[in-house]
């Protein structure tokens, strides 16, 4: 007889999508369709095959690994996933491999990308931004003390649960750093459309606008007229944006990094204070994150439950 989980709703959705593949299986997981691409292979949802638990399976095909460099990079992206544990950062479960792949193991953030979110949404209600804006800062301000810097923050590695809380992801750039000496950051990395000036530009005291695309250069094709467009363009507002929201954004948005508001000053803006009270992990300490962490969406092993 068949194990109840081949009745999961996402198991059935697959097996209407293709209907005569047989469903893979890695480790204890079925491997069901996939959620994004990775540097390194595909990230495609999994569900516990005796407990059907939904996780997020980052694969990378050991044929991509092609060098030391690399395999030290996947190595130390699953040495930093294991030190976080913050209701906002992704969680990591388990790894795994195979003679083709190895496996991590991440808790599955359902809402998908925030970039898609903004997107299908078209703008966000400054409320509901500010509640993101606070789980982010909060995730990033955990990781900081735990020496962690995350460099490729993006609105692609920013994900969303079933409850629309934002999960951070994807520390396949992350890195280790001394929070005390607070040396500046310069190695180029992360993707080119979030680059920082003083990353793109040595010299650089210009700024560009978040919230404006070069139109002339779609989605960066042209890496040297968008670097050049990042360090030239001032920076502009949409009109219904709250002052607050402006002197905050303005204050990030320092093209000197030296000069540019570090996370103490923006968790001290009083747009935070207007904002999010209620609705957040902001302001706990890394202790109470942790715990939070632990009480929240883990693993859980709840049966199965037969829908048909
Ligand atoms: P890469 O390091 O190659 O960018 P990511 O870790 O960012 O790989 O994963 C690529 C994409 O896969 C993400 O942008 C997202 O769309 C999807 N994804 C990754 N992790 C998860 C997850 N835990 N839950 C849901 N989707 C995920
Ligand atoms: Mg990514």
């Amino acid at each position: 007889p068949l194990p109840d989980v081949l009745s999961h709703p996402a198991v059935i959705a697959y097996g209407a999508n293709y209907p005569n593949r047989p469903i893979p299986k890695f480790g204890a997981y079925y491997m069901l369709q996939t959620l994004g691409e990775g540097e390194f292979g595909k990230v495609k949802l999994g569900i516990h095959s005796k407990y059907g638990d939904e996780v997020a399976v980052k694969l990378i095909r050991r044929d991509a690994v092609v060098n030391e460099a690399k395999m030290a990079k996947i190595a130390r992206e699953i040495e930093i996933l294991d030190m976080l544990k913050h209701p906002n950062i992704v969680r990591l479960y388990d790894v795994f491999e195979t003679d083709k792949f190895f496996g991590i193991i991440l808790e599955y953030a359902s809402g998908g990308e925030l970039f898609d979110h903004i997107l299908a949404h078209r703008y966000l209600k400054e409320r509901d931004a500010a509640k993101l804006f606070a789980q982010l800062i909060s995730g990033v301000w955990y990781m900081h003390q735990k020496n962690i810097v995350h460099r490729d923050l993006k609105l692609e590695n920013l994900l969303l649960d079933r409850h629309r809380n934002l999960i951070i992801t994807d520390f396949g750039f992350a890195n280790h750093f001394n929070r005390t000496t607070n040396d500046l950051m310069e190695t180029m990395c992360g993707s080119p459309c979030y680059a920082a000036p003083e990353l793109v530009n040595s010299d650089g005291l210009y700024v560009t606008s978040p919230f404006d695309d070069d139109p002339t250069n779609p989605d960066g094709e042209d890496i040297t007229k968008l670097y050049a467009y990042i360090a030239r363009t001032p920076l502009s507002f949409p009109d219904q944006l709250s002052d607050q929201a402006r002197s905050l954004l303005s204050a990030m948005l320092i093209p000197d990094p030296r000069a540019r508001a570090d996370l103490a000053t923006i968790m001290r803006h009083p747009w935070f204070a207007i904002n999010i009270r209620e609705i957040t992990t902001f302001g706990l300490t890394v202790k109470e994150l942790e715990q939070l962490a632990e009480d929240g969406p883990t693993l859980r092993r709840l049966a199965y439950q037969r829908t048909v």
